[in-house]
This record gives structure tokens, sequence and C-alpha cells, in this order.
């Protein structure tokens, strides 16, 4: 190790420097389908040989490339998307760095062929190892394509770290779907060898994109958002919270169309969905986020997937706020109104999307190579300054609990309810249990009734139980629990919020103890959990019978609370079975 320092050969550092760009075929997959996207493509072919480790192959019909600029694309640092530092920060289109084409060419081999529009001939070229091989006039398509092969090959320990084909497949097909979500004026086709993998049509309709590119199950579940605020706008979908997936992988959030991974925007959902999921559950969500470019750093990672903000405050608050707006009005849907639902056609969704105008959003998004971006017919879905769908909010109608038509009681537990076109059932404890916990945690901190019991209750407990309660004293009085200690590991309740007078005092405090036993609970936590368990232990039971005048009482209640979608715990409080459903099970469709 003792030699003297050396400035590293170009063909070295350029490997080093591909090294960081690309990892695997997918990340060459989101290099090229974004070069295409910058360049104004509309239509996109992409093939993989062996989940792209043989070959990757993508032809679009975008701008191309002028003769004499093909060999510097191969360039580091070459790119025709920035001049200055300051363009950084305002930076439009998906790549800037000039690196992704020699980082490719210098660890592949890449063939390209490209003509501008109205050129009379194109150009081909071959690289490999950083070396131009060929470089020569030829006749070909307008557009571009490119082939990528001889994957790694000087690259042996980067090749062995390859998984198997469907595993790349798998990689390559999941950034191709982040990568067209939002791009609906884009067709798109993913071929093998042998079989088309997925065709993607142009779409006007985003939600039919969303459906189509993250699960059919989807279809029904989706609440719509759409918020601005000054500095920043916010449109998409997030699910409803009777749709959950047991990872993180279909968060999917973008800003100003780049598809990004962010930890403070997953948190920020995250915490929109707090008490209304089972844990380890996590939404599904398509978000778009536009902000000026000024106010955000994208060149913060080699593969520009990660971004910071400047306000990054700014930012949580307005996820937080508008997702939280949407969740809390989650209704029964009668079908007959609700947004996607069976026939798309006619839905609000598709409706705002038809009335909503395009301009604003294809103009900031221009490349800027091109003058021409295309304008379809079918539009795109960059989010102009009123966000993505600023007419949709009116069109947003779920139905009321109160106006539900109430047919019985099933098992002492579910209620039976119909409406247009569907067929809902309730689950008491978990409705009646939310109306209590919202009701709580309005009333504390001020106007939260309290009932003295008449005979306190004294509870004998073990030593641990009863420091616990008595060390969270202050925390329960502010829930309306006034508790002593009353001589050795004894305790005295005086007196318990009157929405849960009825209930029994010890099961009462056994709950709540439950859960704040962890010392490693947050204070606020803690708080939040005295009052689930308040709330659990004072609604109504399963197996218990109802009058009609209580499940009406239950139902206008419902309607006066947010979050009435899911109790405290993340159950849900209702299922909707759709008549269409009904029919398939009794084989009528
Ligand atoms: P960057 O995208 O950061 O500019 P790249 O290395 O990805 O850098 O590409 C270099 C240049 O090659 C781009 O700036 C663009 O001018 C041109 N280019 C690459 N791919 C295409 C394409 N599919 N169509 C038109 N031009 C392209
Ligand atoms: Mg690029």
């Amino acid at each position: 190790m003792n030699r003297r320092i050396t400035v590293l050969p170009e063909e070295v550092a350029s490997k080093i420097a591909a090294g960081e760009v690309i990892e695997r075929p997918s990340s060459i997959v989101k290099e090229l389908l974004e070069n295409a996207l910058d360049a104004g493509a509309t239509d996109i072919t992409i093939e993989l040989r062996s989940g792209g480790k043989e070959l990757i192959r993508i032809v679009d019909n975008g701008a191309g490339i002028a003769p004499g600029d093909v060999p510097l694309a191969f360039e580091r640092h070459a790119t025709s998307k920035i001049l200055t530092v300051e363009d950084l920060y305002d930076v439009k289109s998906f790549g800037f760095r000039g690196e992704a084409l020699p980082s490719i060419a210098a660890v592949c081999r890449v063939e390209m062929s490209t003509r501008r529009r109205g050129d009379v001939a194109g150009t081909r070229i071959a690289v490999e190892n950083g070396r131009i091989l060929e470089n020569e006039a030829v006749g070909c398509p307008e557009g571009t394509s490119i082939a990528v092969s001889r994957i790694f090959d000087s690259l042996p320990v980067r090749k062995k770290f390859l998984r198997q084909d469907a595993t790349e497949q798998g990689h390559c097909l999941d950034i191709i779907v982040r990568v067209l979500l939002p791009h609906g004026a884009v067709r798109a086709k993913v071929l093998t060898a042998s079989k088309t993998l997925l065709e993607i049509p142009r779409t006007g309709n985003l939600y039919e994109r969303i459906v189509l590119l993250l699960g059919s199950d989807l279809r029904n579940h989706l609440v719509s958002v759409a918020e601005n605020s000054p500095a920043v706008s916010l449109s998409g979908f997030v699910s409803r919270p009777d749709f959950t997936r047991s990872s993180t992988r279909n968060m999917f959030f973008y800003i100003n169309g780049r598809y990004v991974r962010n930890v403070l925007l997953s948190q920020a959902v995250m915490g929109a969905y707090r008490n209304l999921l089972e844990a380890r559950k996590y939404p599904a969500c398509a978000l778009f986020i536009e902000l000026s470019p000024e106010t955000i750093d994208v060149n913060v990672h080699p593969a520009k997937l990660e971004v910071r903000f400047r306000r990054p405050q700014d930012v949580r608050e307005l996820l937080q706020r508008s997702l939280s707006g949407a969740l809390s009005g989650v209704r029964p849907a009668s079908q007959a109104t609700q947004g996607g639902a069976a026939a798309p056609g006619r839905s609000g969704v598709y409706e705002a999307l038809r009335r909503y105008s395009l301009s604003a959003g294809i103009a900031a998004r221009q490349p800027m190579t091109t003058a021409t971006r295309p304008m379809e017919d079918v539009p795109d879905f960059s989010p102009g300054q009123d966000g993505l769908f600023p007419s949709m909010e009116g069109g947003k109608e779920q139905v009321s609990f109160a106006s539900l038509d109430y047919l019985g009681q099933i098992e002492g537990t579910y209620l039976v309810f119909s409406a247009p076109g569907v067929m809902i059932l309730l689950d008491q404890h978990a409705a009646h249990e939310r109306i209590l916990y919202e009701r709580l945690k309005q009333s504390t901190g001020g106007n939260l009734e309290v009932q003295s019991l008449l005979i306190p209750e004294i509870l004998e407990m073990n030593p641990r139980d009863f420091n616990l309660l008595i060390a969270s004293r202050d925390m329960l009085q502010e829930a309306g629990m006034e508790v002593e200690a009353f001589g050795e590991n004894t305790a005295v309740v005086k007196s318990v919020p009157a929405l849960v007078a009825h209930t029994d005092v010890k099961a009462l405090v056994g709950e709540i103890l439950d859960g704040i036993a962890d010392s490693g609970i947050p204070r606020d936590e803690k708080r939040n959990r005295i009052l689930i368990g308040l709330a659990c232990r004072g609604a109504i039971k399963a197996n218990q019978a109802l009058t009609a005048d209580e499940v009406r009482q239950l139902c206008r209640d419902l309607d006066s609370i947010p979050f009435a979608s899911n109790c405290p715990h993340g159950r849900p409080v209702f299922i909707e079975l759709p008549a269409v459903a009904i029919e398939r099970m009794f084989k009528r469709t």
C-alpha cells in the first residue's frame, strides 16, 4: 500500500462512477426510460432478455439526438439539460448529471440509433468499455433506440451479485411502473424474447392507471386527496383504511413528476393513518407533490431517487392535514356514486379529469432539450398550479350511516344495512369504540365531563401495576380518571369520564395498564392509549342485543365523528358487500 499518489486512469475512474449509478439492470432501465421521457417520447417499448441481465432495449419516439451530439452523449458530464450551477436549482427534466449514458457504456456494450424529427438521416453508434467502436450515418426511424448488452462483463464482481432472472425482471418491472405511473400521455410496452409482460395504454384517467399498475384489488378502495398551500400542492390517491398491505412497497411518491423515496413523506402518511391501521399494516398511495424547483435539492443521490426539502415541515404538515381530512370522511359508499366504481366512464374521478385543463402542467414539465412535447388529446397528469383534481372534491359523495336502511343484527354483534347497490355490515363494538375514542379525544384537556363515583373503587394490585398506575396519575387525571394511592399496593379510583361511567372500573384500569405498560412508549402515545383503553372497555360489547332506536343513535353518532371507518386499534368498523359481488356469488353475472 505504500505507493505514491496517482490520478486514476479515466477507465478506472469511470467504472467507479458507473458503480454508483448502475447497481443492477433495473438501474439501466430507469435511466434510459427517464431519458426517453425527457426527450418527450409518448410511445416506449422496453425489451428485457434474462430479466435484463442479457439485453435491455428501449425504443422511443422522442426528439432524437443531432448527429454531431451523439458521441458527446457518451462523455461524462455531457448533458443537454443544464448549463450552469444555478440551473441545478431549477431542474425540470429527469436527467441533468450527464452521467447515465457514459456510466452504462463504461460497464456494458451500448448500441444506439437515433434520428431527430425531420432529419434526413440518423446516427448509429456502438460504445463498449467507454470506447466508441462505430459511429456512422444510417437510415432509422425518428426517435431513439438503445440496446444495452454484455452487462457488467467488465465488472465480474457486480455481475456475481445479480439475482435470478425472475428477480431482476421484477426489479425492472417495478421501476418501469414507478416511473411511468404519472405519465398518462405515454404508452409503453414491456416485452421479453417470447412474450409481452406489460402493456400500459395511454389514459386521461389517473385512477385507471393506478388501478392497472398497482393492482385491481385497489379498485373502490381509494380516496382522492387534493390540497394547495402557497408553496406546495398535493394531489393523488390514498387507500381507504379497509385496504392494507404488509409492506410499504405500495406507497408511491412523486415530486414534480419524479418518483422518489423519502422517509419524511412515508412517515407523514403513516401519521395520517395513526389509529386507523392495525400494527405492521401499511396503506397504498400514489401522491404527487408539486413545489417550485428551487425549494428542493434533487442532487443528493446518484440515481436521483432521493430529494431534500428546504422546508420539510411545510410538506409534512400539508400531507398530514390533507390525508387526515380525506380519511376522516370515509363512510360506506353507495355504489351508485362511488368514484371509479364499476362504470368508470361515469365516475366522479373520470368526469373531474375530463373537465381539468392540463396545459399549465404540461408547460411546466417541458424538457429543455426539445421545444415540442406533443400535445396529445390525452392529457398528461402533470399537476398544474391548481393541483391535479381541483374539481374532484365536489364530486366526492359518500353516504351517511343514518341514511342506511337497518335490516337487523346477526350473531348479536354485526348490524346489517342496505344502501343502493351495496350491503353493509357494521361491527357494533368497533363502531362504538371509535365514537367513544373520538369524543374522549375531543374533550380531554378541557370540557371533559367527569363522573365522580358514589362509592370510590378500591383496587388491590400487584406492585408493578400499582407503581405504573400511580406514576401515570397526571395523565389519567387529564383523561377524567382521578386515582390516588390508598395504602400499600392499593389504589382508589374516585372518578371516571362520564362517557364510560357505566363500565366496570377494575376492567377499565386493567385495560389501560396493559396499553401503557411498556416503558419505551412516549408520553403522547401513552395519553392516546389511555383513551383507547377507556373507549375499548366502555364500548358496547359483542353479543349484546340492541334496539332499533339504539342502532339509529349509533349511526347518528358515527356520522358526527371523523375517522368512522376503523376502530382505534385499526380494525374496520364496517364492511361493504357490493350488489355486483352478491350477484357474482349467485352466478347472475
Ligand atoms: P442526462 O440525462 O443527465 O443529461 P445522460 O447521460 O442520461 O445524461 O444523457 C446524455 C444526453 O444524451 C442527454 O442530455 C440527452 O441530450 C441525450 N439523450 C440520451 N438519451 C436520449 C433519448 N432517448 N432521446 C433523446 N436524447 C437522449
Ligand atoms: Mg439521463
